[in-house]
């Protein structure tokens, strides 16, 4: 590395770089924590030629790892025959229609029918405009309420903001849309307390993610899902679940409503369908939620992205999702993530300061406590120095430390061997050493 390089672009970062989820004021103190410039499988470099075994697959979307050359050459091959077409009016294209055709084919139960998107957020918004849109057509428009969960995260556009149930996203601008409505995580009793208390005829959509993930890595009791399903179909209220990080084999299942047996009325999906090779997301329809679209309205659905199916991202979604099937990589998200929740009990027994491990497939945690038997916590957060630590030993992971939770997260891309798990392990035993 060139240092005049390097420092032209730090300062170039600090002036006209604004990052997303960031501190403008670190930032222009400090300049970007790393600037990363090659990756290649499950392995990152930054610009002074120091290697990370990615932990995270970047923001949980990497799936099938970097470097995938078929990707860029479906990428390639579509933007040779048409780099563009838009979806507007029906116009449509083959990489679109084939998309939604296979993902209608592996998605739980009748989720048949496919919104495009460019990501996660627009995903979420989309779904509850659909939800409210249902509603008019038929024929109850007061159904306008969204319930979303305390600690949920669902984005930053407006409507998904207004979902995500993590104050720091709300301080923002401090004023949420109207018609948003946060109820207690992970139980069932606390959403019908919910819906009694804001009324039934109200509402028009419960959404939860399979499992929380920003907010904290969350599982739900096995049995809470077929428990909400229940009580959605009581009340007649749409039941969306945002599997953007959990769909594509994250979990070890394709997607993590797969494990609960459980089929929703709408699943908003982005991140891993391109494995963060191109931005795409979108919603899927169950036949219910479809069939009023289709019977009940006359005019066109006033709802389009100018990239909503774009056919570049399609091709390299429907060679990702190829690659997944082909390479079993929910298979050995399974398997490796075993090995993961292995290594992390035997840390456990280790260091008297790790408990609650958590996991399914590739998506797992552990939380610190000063004393884990009574559940007390440090006065200060350790899961940011140890996600210091492992840094500084070549290894990507995320703490999160909202309200109480002093959590350490892992989110490996698919393709990770046992042997890339083992060294992930031995670099995290270092980094709780240090700090613990
Ligand atoms: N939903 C969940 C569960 C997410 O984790 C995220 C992003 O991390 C989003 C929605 C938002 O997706 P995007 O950042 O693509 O807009």
């Amino acid at each position: 590395m060139n240092a005049n390089h390097y420092s032209e672009l730090v300062e170039l970062d600090k002036k006209h770089f604004v990052h997303p989820t960031s501190s403008i004021k670190q930032q222009q103190e400090f300049g970007p924590a790393y600037i990363f410039t090659e990756a290649k499988g499950v392995m990152v470099k930054d610009i002074e030629g120091k290697e990370y075994i990615e932990g995270m697959s970047s923001l949980w979307n990497v799936n099938i790892g970097y470097g995938r050359e078929e990707l860029g050459e479906a990428a390639m091959e579509q933007i040779k025959t048409m780099s563009f077409s838009n979806a507007f009016y029906t116009f449509s294209h083959e990489p679109g229609i084939r998309l939604a055709e296979k993902l209608a084919s592996i998605s739980p139960g009748d989720l048949n029918h496919i919104f495009f998107t460019s990501g996660g957020s627009e995903s979420n918004d989309t779904a509850f405009k659909l939800a409210r849109h249902y509603w008019i057509l038929k024929g109850e428009p007061n159904r306008k309420k969204i319930i979303a969960r305390k600690q949920a995260y669902h984005g930053v556009a407006t409507g998904s903001t207004s979902a995500t149930g993590i104050k720091q996203f709300h301080t923002m601008t401090n004023s949420l849309a109207p018609d948003f409505v946060h109820t207690e995580a992970l139980s069932v009793d606390a959403l019908r307390d919910t819906i009694e208390a804001e009324g039934p005829s109200t509402i028009a959509a419960f959404i939860a993610e399979p499992v929380m993930g920003a907010g904290g890595l969350f599982y739900p009791p096995e049995d809470y899902f077929a428990g909400i399903r229940n009580v959605c179909d009581e009340y007649g209220i749409l039941f969306i679940t945002d599997e953007v990080i959990t769909g594509f084999g994250r979990t070890g299942s394709l997607f993590c409503m797969d494990h609960y047996g459980v089929v929703p009325d709408m699943m908003t999906f982005a991140k891993g369908v391109t494995s963060g090779y191109f931005p795409l997301g979108g919603v899927m329809m169950s036949e219910k939620v479809f069939s009023v679209l289709k019977d009940k309205s006359d005019g066109p659905l006033f709802h389009g992205f100018t990239y909503s199916g774009h056919p570049v991202g399609c091709a390299v979604a429907l060679k990702n999702l190829e690659i997944i099937e082909k390479e079993q990589l929910v298979q050995n998200a399974k398997e490796r993530g075993e090995e993961l929740l292995a290594g992390f009990k035997q840390i456990e027994e280790e260091f008297e300061h790790i408990a609650d491990i958590r996991g399914k497939g590739l998506l797992a945690a552990f939380d610190l406590f000063m004393d884990r038997d009574q559940k007390t916590r440090f006065p200060e957060k350790m899961a940011p120095k140890i996600m210091d630590e492992a840094m500084k030993r070549g290894l990507i992971c995320r703490n999160i430390t909202y309200g109480e939770s002093d959590t350490v997260v892992f989110s490996p891309p698919l393709v990770i061997s046992s042997e890339e798990i083992s060294r992930l392990l031995m670099i995290l035993r270092e980094s709780i050493q240090v700090v613990l």
